[in-house]
């Protein structure tokens, strides 16, 4: 089964999404996929180089200032371009581009099991000179901070001189656009270049941010397998390096980037990235490329989902894992931003889409990564507790809505500061971590602290009225609705947080007394505290609509006028680019999921009858314009037994991005939607639940699909699933014996034994 995306559009709309496609990282360091030599200035290319959390700090011009406003915020950088790399043939300089002479061949792949790209080049220069260029290139998984690129040059009837210009250019703006709030804008961010300089053989480029003092440095190399002639010129912004050499037989050139920053390498960046070079310069392309195998190989053989007989969607899902993989900060500074290291869009922050749409993944593939990426939480933990503070709460801490560094960079508290659900998000994720990996140490450390912390706003900012507990004013996931009393998905999640935290302090006291009484005094906790928690729980409120029969979105939702969808044009969607907020605000109109998703985590919530009434009511008047959103109708509607609709959702998420049916691809990935496309296979399909009793799966399959198999990670063991039509099997790898709840019964799996069960069949797809 293939492990590559290939794509060989040269048109002009397609270069800026293939720039997001085939762009490369390792969870630091993120390339967008541009053309070395560079494109004509016609195609709207955006050239990035990103390091994850990498960050200024720019004002918030607001017309009107309210207290509590956040008043700058952080934006991830568009650092040093390494990628340069422009080739002139002949006496005359005949220059190479894609865009003249004649194209014999191309070929542009992504190399999903060996972590590299690769564009191949069978090109006649207007002159008549032909030659095949390949470029490989790759983010190095192994060392973080390396990227580098491979040209081999293959003459076919030129022979003669080559010039190589090669440049590491510390000038550089970020990408904006003015008619999209979710791209950036334009702003004071900006890198100022400290340094331009050599040493021996290597480009060294520095740059400093202007407001948040942050340094990064590129130290460079280019290397080639004949003998040449080099001259340097050490510009103002940039290092540029020409290298001439005699074409008469194959010829390979090597650059090597070091990427180091002031948040991760100190202030000696410079110097660690001269040594760092010195380290890998001994290991060769085909070295590095060896590691990114290995690499590869060992996170494909747990993470990867097999679909035999569906190859449009077996594509789909290995790219989103990949960029999943690539994404994924792995240190205290970083986390997931919402379109990785892809692209600019939503300036690199970090929302609820790591804990909810992209941790899961990681939790049940590779807790280790799914650790750190909860850990990062942790460590802006103290910015919350502050930012809870700023927004009049006495007690808890309130996560920013969006954020890098930790303080709160939404403009707009409606659909920003308001969604305090994402507090209860994070709660979810820990405790869901925690069910799946059993990891005492975390909950210790980190876990228990979080899951107080988060569950105390609850108490701050809701009360109690006529014997239930209400929260007031706030937003939920669907942000075309906001400002709201009682949002189901709100209330239903801080009641869980409120749950957990009484049921961790519990844990604590059987299995690790003394921890708990250190963690009490530090965190002010007092039995009469803990029991609050339990009241509040015990008495939320959840909205329930007795006609309708099912859980409106909040108190007022069901009163308002359904959106005029039959009247609104197909080209006025999203609707936030055509439609004021208050617009929206005043119908009854979703931009994605909401109390669906509630029902998805909190499966024990409600009936099933609640959840297919909801289901139906709210498809009805959601328009996905969030990318957050198909994945979980596909999971609901799975959970409903409405397979067609389920794999229909599925399709959506699947390829979002492979067929920019956003629209916005260019401007980076739709990293939620990702890792929701792994939810609705293993979620949606297989009906995987991780609850208080364990593992359980209610496993379909769509008409389609011959059978697909994945595996899962849960209490330190591995499960293999391979599930069929009509039938599926599942072995525990290595040894031990696990339980599993499978279609409702209660089955254990022993090593070396192939536990067998039925599948439900989708017969309406
Ligand atoms: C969605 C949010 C999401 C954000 C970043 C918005 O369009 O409505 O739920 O967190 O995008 O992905």
């Amino acid at each position: 089964m293939s492990w590559i995306y290939s794509n060989n559009d040269l048109s002009r709309e397609q270069l800026p999404v293939n720039e997001s496609l085939f762009s490369l990282a390792n969870g630091y360091l993120g390339v967008r996929g541009n053309f070395e030599e560079a494109c004509p200035d016609e195609i709207r290319s955006i050239r990035g180089t990103y390091i994850n959390a990498f960050y200024d700090i720019v004002p918030i011009h607001y017309g009107e200032r309210a207290y509590g406003y956040p008043q700058t915020k952080q934006k991830m950088m568009n650092v040093i371009d390494s990628q340069s790399m422009q080739l002139y043939f002949g006496e005359d300089s005949e220059p190479f581009s894609l865009f003249t002479g004649k194209i014999i061949r191309f070929e542009r792949t992504l190399h999903l099991d060996a972590g590299y790209s690769e564009r191949l080049i069978h090109w006649r220069s207007p002159h008549g000179r032909e030659l095949i260029l390949t470029f490989r290139r790759l983010v190095s998984f192994s060392h973080r901070e390396l990227f580098a690129v491979e040209l081999h040059i293959e003459p076919v009837n030129f022979h003669g001189k080559v010039t190589l210009m090669s440049s590491i250019n510390g000038k550089i703006e970020n990408f904006s656009d003015h008619h999209d709030a979710r791209v950036g804008s334009a702003d004071e961010a900006k890198l100022s270049v400290t340094d331009c300089r050599t040493l021996d053989d290597l480009s060294i480029v520095s740059d400093r941010t202007s407001m948040s003092n942050l340094d990064v440095s590129c130290v460079s190399s280019i290397r080639l397998s004949v003998p040449c002639t080099r001259n340097i010129w050490i510009r103002k912004s940039s290092v540029e390096t020409s290298i001439t050499f005699l074409l008469n037989k194959p010829v390979t050139a090597v650059k090597k980037n070091i990427y180091t920053d002031s948040l991760r390498h100190g202030s000696q960046t410079e110097r660690t990235g001269v040594n760092l070079h010195q380290k890998i310069d001994v290991l060769s392309f085909s070295e590095l490329l060896k590691e990114q195998k290995r690499f590869l190989d060992a996170f494909w053989s747990i993470s990867d989902v097999m679909i035999d007989g569906d190859p449009a969607i077996q594509e789909g899902i290995r790219f989103n894992l990949f960029h999943l993989l690539q994404s994924a900060g792995r240190d205290p500074f970083s986390s997931i931003a919402a379109k990785g290291l892809s692209g600019e869009g939503y300036e690199g922050h970090y929302f609820w889409d790591t804990e909810i749409f992209t941790v899961p993944f990681f939790t049940l593939t590779r807790p280790d990564i799914a650790r750190h990426l909860l850990q990062y939480r942790y460590t802006i933990l103290d910015q919350a507790r502050k930012h809870a503070r700023e927004m009049g709460h006495h007690q808890g801490t309130l996560f920013p809505w969006r954020t890098i560094s930790g303080t709160e960079c939404s403009a707009f508290f409606p659909a920003g500061t308001a969604q305090y659900h994402i507090n209860a998000d994070i709660a979810y994720s820990y405790a869901q971590y925690m069910r799946a990996t059993g990891d005492l140490d975390f909950l210790e450390k980190y876990g228990f602290e979080m899951i107080v912390e988060t569950a105390r706003i609850w108490i701050d900012i809701g009360h109690f009225q006529n014997g239930h507990f209400c929260i007031d004013d706030v937003t939920g996931p669907d942000e075309y609705t906001a400002i709201v009393n009682n949002n189901y998905y709100t209330n239903a999640m801080a009641q869980f947080n409120l749950n957990v935290a009484v049921k961790y302090y519990h844990i604590l006291q059987k299995k690790a007394p003394e921890t708990l009484n250190t963690l009490s005094e530090r965190l002010h906790l007092s039995p009469e505290e803990i029991r609050s928690w339990d009241r509040a729980a015990q008495a939320m409120y959840l909205p329930y609509d007795e006609d309708l029969k099912i859980n409106p979105q909040d108190d007022t939702f069901l009163n308002k006028a359904v959106w005029d969808f039959a009247g609104t044009p197909d080209n006025h969607y999203p609707l936030l680019l055509h439609y004021h907020p208050l617009t929206l605000y005043r119908h009854q109109v979703c931009k994605q999921a909401d109390t669906l998703l509630a029902h998805f985590l909190l499966e024990g919530a409600a009936d099933i009858e609640t959840i297919r009434n909801s289901f139906h009511y709210y498809e009805k008047i959601t328009t996905h314009d969030s990318s957050l959103s198909t994945c979980i109708f596909s999971i609901m509607a799975a959970r409903i037994g409405e397979y067609r609709k389920a794999y229909d959702y599925f399709l959506k998420s699947a390829r979002i991005d492979l067929d920019n049916i956003q629209g916005n691809t260019r401007d980076g990935l739709h990293l939620a939607n990702l890792g929701g496309s792994w939810m609705a296979i293993l979620f949606g399909f297989a009906g995987i639940r991780i609850t208080e009793k364990g593992l359980s799966l209610r496993p379909s399959i769509p008409l389609k699909w011959n059978n697909y198999s994945f595996h899962v990670v849960f209490q330190g063991k591995t499960l293999r699933f391979k599930i069929a039509q009509g039938l599926g099997q599942c072995q525990l790898e290595r040894s031990g014996s696990l339980e599993l709840t499978i279609n409702n019964q209660k089955r254990t799996i022993s090593s070396g034994e192939t536990v067998t069960f039925q599948v439900n069949m989708l017969k309406n797809l």
